[in-house]
C-alpha cells in the first residue's frame, strides 16, 4: 500500500491528511510533529495567557479523529533529514530511517526576531515570542512567578495587538512599540490605522510609533528597551511579534530549493520527485502566506497532487485578516491601498465616520473588487467576501455602505457621499451649497 508522510500537524498538514483521506480510503497516512498535541488552533493562544481558556479548548482533533480517519499521528517526533534520492527520512532520537512513497513538508514558520541587541541571549529571561501553546504556557507561567507590572510588546501587527490586548487583560501596564509610522502597516492605510490607534490608545494601551528598537536592556534578566533614538521604556517582560519566517532548514538541508520559504510550483510540487510543500513553509511566484485561508486552499491542492490527480493549481490566495479584539471590528482583504500598485483604472469607495469609529473602504479596478477595509462595521463583511475579484456596480457599492446622493433643491447640485471624505450629516450646521449657498437642510437625499 502506498505511504504518504506528512510532516507537521497544524492547519496545513492537517487539513492535507483529511483531504487525502477524503480522496482515497486505502493510502496510509502518517504525520509527525514535534509538537506534544495533536492539531491545536493558534488562533486563540492569546486568550491562553488571560486564562479566558484553557488548553484543552485550542485542540480541535481529538485522539478519536485519528483513530476514526485511520492517520497515524506521531507526537513529539522531529524529522532531521530527508534522503529525497532514495525515499526516507531520518528522526531525532531513532537510528532507523522511515521510508515513504510520497512526502509532505507542512512544517510552517516560526516567529521572526529582529536584529536587536541583547534580544536572543534574553530569551525566555523576560524576552518571549509566542507561536506554540508551549511558548504561551511559558510566557503565563514568567508573569505568574515574576510578578511583571509592565509589558512591552515589539510589533504592531495583529498577533502584536491581539497580545497586547490579552496582556492588558492581565492588567500589565502595556506598550505597543511599532517600526512603521502607522499600527497594522500590512492591512491598513494611514487614515484607518490612526483611528485603530485611538481605539487601543482608548483601552488604555500605549502606542509608541516609528519605534526602532535598538536593544534590551538587561544583565540576566530584563528591565527595559532602548529606541534607536535614545527613548528608553521600563519593562519586565518584553513579547516580540515581529513578524513570521517560513521554515526551510530541513528542506534546503536535504537539497531542496527554497528561498523565503520552500519553492513549490503550482501542483506544490517541490523540486524533488515525490516531494511537496503545503502552508506557512511554501513560497510560490515570490510569495508567502502565513494565514489560515490559504493553508486551507492549498492542503485541497496538495492532496490531490499527492495522489497523482494533480488536476487543480494553485493560482495563490487574497490576503483576509481579521484582529481579533472583543469589540473592535476590523478586517482587510486584497488590495486597500492601489496608490501602491501600478496599471488599470483604479475606484475608491469610503465611508469614514470618526465619531461613530467607522471606516469602510471598498477598492475596486476596471470595475472588479479588489479589496476592502471595513473597520467597526462589518455588514459589508459577507458581500465582500461573495464578490472579491468580480464585477460590481458603483450603485450596488452605495447602497452596501450605506452611501447616498444629495441633491440641492434650489440649483440641482450634488453631493455624493462616495466621493466626499465627509458624510453628508457631519457637515457643519452652517454648511452651504458651494454653487447657490443654499442651506444644508434645503438639499434632499434621491
Ligand atoms: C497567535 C496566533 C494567532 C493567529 N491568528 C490567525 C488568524 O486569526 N487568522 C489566520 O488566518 N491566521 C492566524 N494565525 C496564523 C496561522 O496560525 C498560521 O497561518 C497557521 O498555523 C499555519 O499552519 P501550518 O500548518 O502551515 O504551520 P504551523 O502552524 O507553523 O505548523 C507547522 C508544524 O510543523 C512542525 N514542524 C516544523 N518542523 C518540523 C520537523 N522538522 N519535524 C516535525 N515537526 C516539525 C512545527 O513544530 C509545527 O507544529 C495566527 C498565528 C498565531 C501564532
Amino acid at each position: 500500500m502506498e505511504k504518504i508522510i506528512i510532516v507537521g500537524n497544524n492547519v496545513a498538514g492537517t487539513f492535507t491528511a483529511q483531504n487525502i483521506r477524503f480522496l482515497n480510503e486505502n493510502v496510509d497516512i502518517e504525520i509527525f510533529t514535534q509538537e506534544s498535541y495533536p492539531y491545536y488552533t493558534r488562533v486563540k493562544l492569546p486568550e491562553l495567557i488571560s486564562n479566558k481558556i484553557q488548553v484543552n479548548d485550542l485542540i480541535v482533533f481529538k485522539d478519536d479523529w485519528y483513530k476514526d480517519k485511520k492517520i497515524k499521528l506521531n507526537l513529539n517526533t522531529k524529522v532531521t533529514k530527508i534522503e529525497a534520492d532514495q525515499k526516507f527520512l531520518f528522526i531525532e532520537g531513532q537510528n532507523n530511517p522511515v521510508s515513504y512513497d510520497k512526502l509532505i513538508l507542512a512544517l510552517g514558520s516560526v516567529p521572526n526576531i529582529p536584529p536587536i541587541k541583547n534580544a536572543r541571549e534574553l530569551v525566555g529571561k523576560g524576552v518571549f515570542t509566542l507561536r506554540t501553546i508551549d511558548d504561551t504556557l511559558e510566557i503565563k507561567e514568567y508573569l505568574q512567578n515574576s510578578n511583571a507590572k509592565k509589558a512591552i510588546i515589539i510589533g504592531g501587527g495583529l498577533l502584536g495587538l491581539e497580545l497586547a490586548n490579552q496582556i492588558k487583560n492581565n492588567n500589565l501596564d502595556t506598550t505597543v512599540v511599532e517600526f512603521f509610522p502607522r499600527l497594522l502597516p500590512r492591512q491598513l492605510d494611514d487614515e484607518c490605522s490612526f483611528m485603530l490607534k485611538e481605539e487601543i490608545e482608548n483601552k488604555g494601551i500605549k502606542v509608541v510609533l516609528n519605534a526602532v528598537t535598538d536593544e534590551i536592556i538587561g544583565n540576566g534578566f530584563v528591565t527595559g528597551i532602548k529606541l534607536k533614538d535614545g527613548q528608553k521604556f521600563e519593562a519586565d517582560i518584553i513579547l516580540i511579534q515581529a513578524g513570521i519566517r517560513a521554515t526551510i532548514d530541513l528542506a534546503q538541508n536535504s537539497g531542496l530549493e527554497a528561498n523565503r520559504g520552500i519553492s513549490v510550483n503550482e501542483f506544490l510540487e517541490t523540486s524533488k520527485k515525490d516531494i511537496f510543500a503545503v502552508g506557512d513553509c511554501i513560497e510560490y511566484k515570490n510569495q508567502t502566506w502565513g494565514i489560515i485561508p490559504a493553508c486551507m486552499e492549498q492542503s485541497k491542492i496538495v492532496a490531490a497532487s499527492a495522489l497523482g490527480l494533480r488536476k487543480i493549481e494553485y493560482k495563490g490566495t487574497t490576503p483576509k485578516n481579521t484582529l481579533k479584539i472583543v469589540g473592535l471590528e476590523l478586517t482587510s482583504i486584497g488590495i486597500f491601498d492601489p496608490s501602491r500598485d501600478e496599471g488599470g483604472s483604479w475606484e475608491i469607495l469610503k465611508k469614514a465616520d470618526k465619531k461613530d469609529c467607522c471606516y469602510q473602504k471598498l477598492v475596486l479596478k476596471d470595475n472588479t473588487l479588489k479589496g476592502a477595509i471595513l473597520f467597526g462595521d462589518n455588514k459589508a463583511m459577507s458581500f465582500v467576501y461573495k464578490k472579491m475579484e468580480q464585477d460590481v456596480t458603483r450603485e450596488e457599492l452605495m447602497e452596501i455602505l450605506e452611501l447616498y446622493l444629495y441633491k440641492c433643491s434650489n440649483c440641482g447640485a450634488e453631493y455624493d457621499e462616495s466621493k466626499m471624505e465627509i458624510l453628508f450629516k457631519a457637515l457643519p450646521n452652517d454648511w452651504k451649497c458651494p454653487k447657490c449657498k443654499q442651506l444644508k437642510e434645503g438639499f434632499k437625499k434621491i
